[in-house]
């Protein structure tokens, strides 16, 4: 087995232990590999190794890759979208894990060209202003907003919580992204069923699985340091 097979499996190996120490179904929980700086190359061993969805960050570099390895895979934005670029990153991306603003809902919906596009709401626990996302307190009034959106398939929340080394550190803002996911379930709006929670990096994976996660977002664990 090459490093990035052996790598794969000793994660699927954990996440499955999470998931099982938490009561539930492995199966619940998908693996997103983070593909940003990775060669293709390297993501093709990946995907030997049965990696199935791509995350990417930046719609330039998705594009070069797209290029060549094309639908094999499921393609996930995990990063910042600018809205004058929202009609290349809907010819490559099956799913938005980043949307960070009603602003950029709305443009996105008027450019789906008649599929619906699934969506996770990116939500800023930690105030940070580096970060992109809505406000904890805005979660509900935007999902109100975004429930008017014909185009768009809102499935679930995501969040980067504030890095630190101790995985046990994340636990609050998993926990605090799940309740918030329960509250916008309660709107009981008409077309909005929040089924996704985005939430788990190489450091705290395991952690975000106990807490409810359904796709955890990984590239160092995998494929090594970024330079
Ligand atoms: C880079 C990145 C990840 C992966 O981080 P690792 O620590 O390398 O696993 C996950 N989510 C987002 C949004 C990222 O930008």
């Amino acid at each position: 087995m090459t490093d990035i097979a052996d790598n794969i499996s000793s994660i699927r190996r954990r996440m499955a232990q999470a998931a099982e120490r938490a009561g539930r179904d492995p199966r619940q929980v998908q693996l997103v590999a983070v593909t940003k700086t990775v060669g293709v190359a390297q993501i093709r061993e990946a995907m030997q190794a049965g990696v199935d969805i791509l995350g990417e960050n930046r719609l330039q570099e998705a594009e070069a890759k797209f290029a060549e390895i094309g639908q094999q895979v499921k393609w996930h934005l995990i990063g910042h979208l600018q809205t004058n670029k929202v009609n290349p990153a809907l010819a490559i991306f099956d799913m938005i894990h980043s949307l960070d603003s009603l602003h950029l809902a709305q443009a996105l919906n008027r450019r789906t060209a008649g599929r619906r596009v699934a969506c996770l709401l990116e939500v800023n626990l930690g105030g940070e202003e580096t970060k992109y996302g809505v406000a904890p307190q805005e979660v509900c009034d935007t999902l109100r907003q975004l429930d008017k959106l014909e185009n768009l398939e809102i499935q679930g929340l995501m969040v980067i919580p504030p890095y630190t080394e101790d995985p046990e550190a994340s636990r609050p803002y998993f926990r605090q992204l799940a309740r918030l996911a329960q509250e916008g379930n309660n709107l009981s709006l008409e077309n909005i069923n929040l089924r996704h929670l985005s939430m788990g990096m190489s450091h705290d994976f395991e952690v975000a699985i106990e807490e409810g996660a359904t796709m955890v977002r990984i590239g160092t664990a995998i494929f090594g340091p970024r330079r």
